[in-house]
């Protein structure tokens, strides 16, 4: 049996695994690169000499984040015509995030189109999108549901279960059995997996007693979360010296998670009366739909969670809760010069709306940027938080005068010590662990971490590219 590591190998994206056993080729994750100049040319990469993709018999999504399933379509353009198996959430999530991601880029290439002459640049510096919304919803006709715990056998040598990961809404940890060559292995690949405690959804499954193979996750692999108590303190604190100096707090959130997030704990919060009857604008139509998907499955929410949105659809006026559908809407938020709370994505602030609000609220003292996410290096997002005085959004520059709130708590990823619990559930060290989907710091502190506290005798951090033979 090979592996072959793709993607998410000193980074926290691109994550892309190939499996090779005997007649059977498969891919857990199909993550597309982002951020930074080199994310471009990675994707393109990344399939195009990794592997043939018409011999790829099939693919498992942990999760819908981009960064795990984005280039999904581009493996479909590529030949690409096997099965998708994914969480029923998971692919009710997908449907909004795959054309979008290629919405996105379809704009990006009619914007450096219109732009090559002032750009310096001929028709040859126009990258044209790694494919188009047509191409994308084609795509999503591959996907299958898996419900969690089912067991499911792609192919004759595989046998595959899907456990709640509580990272995002339908997101997963595999657990695997491959039979290769008459010997069993039994697999397990973490995805990303939530912090356990909190809000929305359930804590990570526990993990299985033992496995030869193990890919862990390392995002916040060398540190831990500020504790919840902490955050709201600080989201209160920003709340107050915002209102009082008659500003707007922007929120850059994911659309899928991170928005849901923020929405109940700022319930919560006014719930408990710890801050004033609050007008939350939530300007981005994906995060809109990924709300409404998110209701749709109260199943797999946390009973605080069900219970809180009982509250809030009594008592709307505590907390008044716009989503802005239309474009014009949008624009129209640019007037609110006090008092609006507006949350809207990109999460790193690299395009849709939010560079909007920021181009707008970034040069005004009084108004307060609250970051609740990761910034991945290179991202607009990371510059604000590593305290940048200028910066250049939509080829203007901008002065950043709003304080910059950074708000540790809030991942979606499990920090150190909650990794290390997981993996705790092992009865024993599995037979070969890799530690993926982490800064390059990040994952080496997390292996070193997992040696000595847990006194496992081999953790490998795989290059990209690299491959094994087990
Ligand atoms: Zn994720």
């Amino acid at each position: 049996m090979r592996l072959s590591f793709l993607g998410a190998t000193g980074e926290v994206t691109g994550s892309c695994t190939l499996v090779e056993t005997g007649n059977t080729r498969f891919l857990v994750d199909c993550g597309m690169f982002q951020g930074g100049p080199e994310a471009r040319s990675k994707n393109l990469r990344a399939l195009d000499f990794g592997f043939n993709a018409r011999e790829i018999d099939f693919v498992l999504l942990t999760h819908a984040h981009i960064d795990h399933s984005g280039l999904l379509p581009r493996l479909a353009v590529l030949g690409f015509r096997g099965p998708v198996y994914a969480t029923p959430a998971t692919i009710a999530l997908l449907e909004v995030l795959l054309p979008d991601s290629a919405h996105i880029q379809e704009k990006e290439s009619e914007w450096q189109l219109r732009n090559r002459h002032r750009r310096g640049k001929g028709e040859r510096g126009v990258a044209p999108p790694l494919y188009t919304v047509a191409q994308a919803l084609a795509a999503l006709k591959l996907l299958r549901p898996v419900a969690y715990r089912e067991t499911i056998s792609p192919a004759d040598a595989v046998k595959v279960r899907f456990h709640d990961a509580g990272h995002i809404l339908g997101s997963s940890w595999l657990e695997m059995t491959v039979n290769d060559d008459g010997r069993t292995r039994k697999l397990v690949f973490s995805g990303d997996l939530g912090m356990p405690g909190r809000a929305v959804l359930h804590d990570p499954e526990k993990v299985v007693p033992e496995a030869d193979l193990l890919l862990i996750e390392s995002t916040y692999g060398d540190r831990l979360h500020r504790s919840l108590t902490e955050t709201e303190d600080e989201i209160v604190a920003a709340f107050e010296r915002t209102l009082a100096a008659h500003g707007n707090l922007i929120i850059p959130a994911f659309a899928v998670g991170r928005t849901q997030e923020i929405i109940y704990m700022l319930a919560d919060l006014a719930r408990r009366k710890r801050i004033a009857p609050i007008k939350v604008y939530v300007d981005s139509p994906m995060a809109n739909a990924a709300t409404q998907i998110t209701l749709a499955h109260p199943e797999l929410l946390d009973p605080e969670t069900r219970e809180l949105i009982a509250w809030q659809q009594k008592h709307p006026e505590k907390m008044k809760l716009e989503s802005v559908a239309d474009v014009e809407r949008s624009k129209a938020l640019n007037d609110i010069r006090s008092g609006a709370v507006i949350i809207s994505a990109s999460g790193m602030c690299e395009a849709g709306r939010i560079k909007y609000h920021l181009r707008e609220n970034l040069p005004r003292s009084e108004c307060s940027i609250l970051i609740v996410g990761f910034q991945a290096a290179g991202t607009l997002g990371r510059r604000l938080v590593d305290g940048a005085r200028l910066v250049r959004i939509f080829g203007e520059t901008v002065p950043v005068r709003a304080r910059i709130y950074t708000v540790g708590g809030l991942s979606a990823h499990a920090d150190q010590a909650a990794l290390l619990d997981w993996l705790r559930g092992f009865h024993k060290a599995p037979g070969h662990t890799f530690v993926v989907h982490g800064e390059a710091g990040a994952s080496a502190n997390f292996a070193q971490a997992i040696q000595e506290r847990l006194g496992w005798p081999e953790v490998r951090l795989p290059q990209q590219g690299e491959q094994f033979t087990l």
